[in-house]
């Protein structure tokens, strides 16, 4: 059959594997067991995941020093790809003592399993505050991606990597899927359009309605939930993952709506993770990428609308998927329906808007938020599972 595959590139052209197989990974593991070995944190090893998997393409390992200076201040590769946030692996100083330039190194989880090896090519310092400031636009430390940044090491090593011992995502191994096999279930399905949906959270009534808006000149959808390292008070990956099997097989077309996992970390960087996120999920296929009121955001540290207006920094050619802006969307009492300000003509006081920490704080009490809020069937998941994550349903 003359399957019609989405056409759109991988960002830099190709799709990257850096995972090793059969006898090359035999030879690996072997070897592994007397090299210089280093424990990197689970947002590393979720980066080192990505790269290997092709999501980060066109990045075959951990940034060096010029890439990195590049990113941050120029928000491009030197290649002149638009690139936003910077890839890099942390050691301390001790560590990156004992390491020389042209080592194969061995990386391992904090579980003690090995992940992969990184060639290292450079090692270099930074400036933790020039990154943050360029990166974050702030140095506050309650910010969390600047949190992490200030924990972690002083010193970047950089170079290519392999990934040795693939991650498994237990319990959601079948949503588990690599950019090359979400590319071909799109061939499969004969989406020609495909716009990709990014979450930490689980999906609401506002969420369903960019979706359904986006889906109704698209395609398909790709619900791509971020399963990677998120802040302590966001609601965990597995309830999450429980939730959008419930709504998807609910309220949505199975034929139309690909739901996979997304494993990288979340920096909360607003806009720049904004086309840090449209851009991998054009490496997993998608044509269109989702980007409504404070994408990637957290506290009052951007703009509602800064993650959408930093797009026209770029050139859209280099970008290459199609960004779709939605305004704060809400639930309007007068028009019995969901709605933005930019087809709603009623008063702020007809509208049904919930912060996320008071649903949540219902939710803890067993509280099932508005309908207009949240689908029944959703809520019903979240407050098991945060009472099973709780302790209190054991
Ligand atoms: P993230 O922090 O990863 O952006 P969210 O779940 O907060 O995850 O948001 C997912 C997407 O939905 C983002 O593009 C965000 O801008 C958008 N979004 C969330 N709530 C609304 C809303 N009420 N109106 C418009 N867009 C929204």
């Amino acid at each position: 059959m003359n399957v019609q595959r989405t056409n759109i590139a991988p960002h830099g052209g190709k799709l990257i594997q850096r995972e090793l197989t059969g006898e090359a990974r035999e030879v690996y593991l072997e070897k592994c067991k007397s090299l210089f070995s280093l424990t990197i944190s689970k947002w590393n090893v979720s980066d080192l995941e990505m790269i290997s998997n092709g999501g980060f393409s066109p990045l075959i390992g951990f940034m060096g020093k010029a890439d990195y200076q590049s990113v941050i201040s120029d928000m491009h590769l030197v290649n002149g790809l638009p690139w936003t946030i910077p890839i890099t692996l942390p050691v301390s100083k001790e560590e990156a003592g004992e390491i020389k330039i042209g080592d194969e190194v061995a990386l391992f989880k904090d579980d003690g399993e090995l992940t992969g090896i990184i060639l290292v090519e450079e090692k270099f310092s930074y400036d933790k505050i020039l990154e943050a400031k360029l990166v974050y636009k702030t140095v506050d430390h309650d910010h969390p991606g600047v949190k992490k940044l200030f924990e972690q090491g002083e010193v970047y090593v950089a170079g290519p990597i392999y990934v040795i011992n693939k991650a498994l995502h237990e319990p959601f191994e079948k949503f588990h899927l690599s950019p090359a096999e979400t590319r071909k279930l799109f061939a499969d399905l004969n989406w020609k359009t495909v716009v990709g949906f990014q979450t930490r959270n689980p999906v609401h009534r506002a969420h369903e309605y960019l979706q359904k808006t986006a889906l109704e000149t698209v395609d398909g959808l790709l619900l791509h939930p971020l399963v990677g390292e998120t802040k302590k008070d966001d609601i965990p990956a597995n309830i999450r993952m429980e939730s959008y099997q419930e709504l998807l097989k609910n309220y949505y077309p199975s034929n139309r709506v690909l739901l996979a996992i997304y494993p990288a970390a979340m920096r909360y960087a607003g806009p720049r993770e904004a086309v840090f996120h449209a851009i991998v999920r054009k490496n997993y296929g998608c044509t269109h990428f989702i980007v409504g009121r404070d994408h990637a955001g957290v506290g009052d540290y951007y703009g509602t609308y800064e993650a959408q207006d930093i797009f026209s920094e770029f050139d859209p050619l280099k970008i290459g998927i199609k960004p779709l802006f939605f305004e704060h969307s809400f639930y309007c009492k007068k028009c019995g329906n969901m709605a933005s300000v930019k087809t709603c003509p009623h008063k702020e006081e007809d509208r049904f808007i919930l912060s996320g920490t008071k649903v949540r704080d219902m939710l803890r009490k067993g509280l099932i938020p508005p309908l207009e809020f949240t689908r029944p069937e959703v809520a019903e998941v979240l407050i098991r599972g945060m009472k099973i994550n709780d302790g209190e349903g054991k």
